[in-house]
């Protein structure tokens, strides 16, 4: 089993359930006491949220380049970066390792048109929505992407923020994720990409009428298809 590089903490709400899923993953496909081969930079997130805030992307990204290369003087095989919106500094990670890096826009790429679609829907940070760096990936595996409009996006940003990173779920906003997803489905969407990796704790496949597609999990199971293939 090869040993995979978890580049996390942000949130680390999320990066827990990359560790919690993976491990799962490995005892359901080998069986026994088998767990995930590990390894896990957990960063401050509110240093990255400070300069994504700021715009200051050539920084962040510096800083998870650096966060990379540990990992793989650590052993790591396998590169996954446990966050959507840091797939923006992507290439700088890319170049600072020789470790291939899982991106997690190929692998939900990959899963709606295994399931036939070819228009999704986009929840995500307002960085992930409007600009191009997870949409023109998901483009270039020939999908279409729509994403709500200005309000809907900055109440699914606000929510991810200031609740789900924080480890806040409420119904309200739920509710609130459901009836945005339904506007999406209305405006043509044949599925929803959930495209932080936080959404999975607040809605899944029972708030939408349309196939959903949960980017963590998506990932994890890759990054596990991919480290057990190494057997
Ligand atoms: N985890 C989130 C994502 O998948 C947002 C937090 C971040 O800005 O990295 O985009």
């Amino acid at each position: 089993m090869r040993l995979v590089g978890l580049l996390g903490g942000m949130s680390w709400e999320s990066s827990a359930e990359y560790y919690r899923l993976a491990n799962e993953l490995v005892r359901e496909r080998v069986g026994g006491l088998a767990s995930a081969r590990l390894l896990l930079h957990s960063v401050d997130f509110a240093k990255v949220e400070r300069l994504q805030a700021e715009d200051r992307w050539d920084e962040a990204g510096a800083l998870l380049a650096t966060a990379a290369a540990g990992l793989e003087a650590a052993g790591a095989e396998l590169l996954v970066l446990c966050t959507n919106t840091m797939h923006k500094v992507a290439p700088a990670i890319e170049a600072a390792v020789s470790i291939p890096l899982l991106h997690i826009g190929d692998v939900t790429a990959d899963a709606v048109r295994a399931a036939g679609l070819r228009q999704v829907g986009l929840i995500a940070t307002a960085y992930t929505m409007e600009q191009d760096f997870l949409r023109g990936r998901l483009a270039g595996h020939g999908l279409t992407v729509v994403v709500p409009d200005a309000d809907d996006r900055a109440a699914v940003h606000r929510i991810i923020y200031e609740e789900l990173c924080l480890g806040v779920v409420t119904e309200e906003s739920r509710q609130a994720y459901r009836e945005i997803i339904a506007r999406l489905v209305a405006a043509g969407a044949e599925g929803v990409v959930l495209g932080c990796t936080e959404i999975e704790l607040l809605v899944d496949q029972s708030d939408a009428d349309v196939p959903v597609f949960p980017t963590t999990r998506l990932h994890v199971e890759a990054a596990v298809d991919a480290a057990l293939a190494a057997e």
